[in-house]
């Protein structure tokens, strides 16, 4: 499956379900603990999409800064305004990541030859680093008041939900950038709409919104400071092949009593 909801009901309601497979990474459309209860492996398409997530996210992070949306827009109207246009420059600048999973990872990777400083945020990963210009913190805070963008690669939880709020706002840099391409819901959207009006945060680049498709009279849509794609970050000419292949194998795999991959199931605990 990929957009609708696997709920507790949909579940005890197909009584033959074995195994369910997420076309795709998120899983919090998908009732977990409905599913381990009745022993139902959950997969997710791993290693299928994070790459071009990745890829997607550096280029919002370059549009943001050189204005480039706002650029097309001022000269199709007409203007050629050089002046207004002033863009950030990457060099030496703080990448705060949150979450840093596959997507968080690589794009570490992607930033590398801008020669920014990178800082992380997440509390499940224990991985050591062995790049100089990485530097985990402990706290969500330390992260806040020393970057100058901030991307978010964690998925939407209980804890995660609004996370990025007024109060968190308040102890960002004045003037930070915030890039989402994880899940709406995440970022608390008025506070945002608020932040961003007022220039605290001086641009920002959805992928995500709380409601897909977003209501036209969300008032995000007001702003020139914000740029927006439509939930595609993970969509890419090989990902949606890649992924159903992997989908296939997942399910063929539990219905046959083939091994299975491991670290592709969300709820091990039941394995
Ligand atoms: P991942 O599981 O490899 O990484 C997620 C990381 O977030 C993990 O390291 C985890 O420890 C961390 N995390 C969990 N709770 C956290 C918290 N409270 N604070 C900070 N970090 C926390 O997943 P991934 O493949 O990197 O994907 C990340 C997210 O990207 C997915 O959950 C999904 O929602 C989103 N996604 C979006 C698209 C898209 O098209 N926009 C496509 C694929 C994935």
């Amino acid at each position: 499956m990929r957009q609708g909801k696997i709920t507790r009901m949909v579940q005890e309601s197909a009584s033959n379900l074995k195994v369910i497979c997420k076309h795709s990474v998120g899983t919090d459309n998908i009732d977990i603990d409905a599913a381990s209860k009745k022993g139902i492996p959950v997969f997710f398409t791993s290693m299928t999409n994070c790459e071009f997530v990745a890829e997607h996210t550096l280029a919002l992070i370059l549009a943001l800064i050189r204005k480039i949306p706002n650029q097309d827009a001022s000269i199709r109207s007409g203007k050629f305004e050089r002046s207004q246009f002033n863009g950030l420059e990457l060099l030496g600048k703080c990448l705060g990541i949150i979450g840093f999973g596959r997507i968080g990872r690589r794009l570490t990777e992607l930033v590398a030859p801008f020669k920014m400083k990178v800082i992380t945020y997440d509390p499940l990963d224990s991985k050591e680093i062995s790049q100089p210009y990485i530097r985990k913190v402990q706290h969500p805070e330390d992260l806040y008041v020393q970057a100058d963008i901030i991307s978010l690669h964690c998925p939407l939880t209980p804890d995660t939900k609004n996370m990025i709020n007024e109060h968190s706002i308040q102890q960002m840099k004045p003037g930070v950038m915030i890039i989402n391409t994880t899940r709406g819901g995440i970022i608390n959207e008025t506070d945002l709409f608020n932040a961003l009006l007022e220039r605290r945060i001086s641009g920002a680049a959805l992928d995500v919104f709380e409601v897909e498709p977003p209501h036209l009279d969300n008032p995000l849509f007001q702003l020139k400071n914000l740029i927006y794609t439509s939930h595609i970050a993970g969509i890419s000419d090989n990902s949606f092949i890649n992924m159903g292949i992997q989908s296939v194998n997942f399910v063929l795999s539990v219905l046959k009593g083939k091994p299975i991959d491991v670290d592709s199931v969300v709820n091990k605990s039941i394995l």
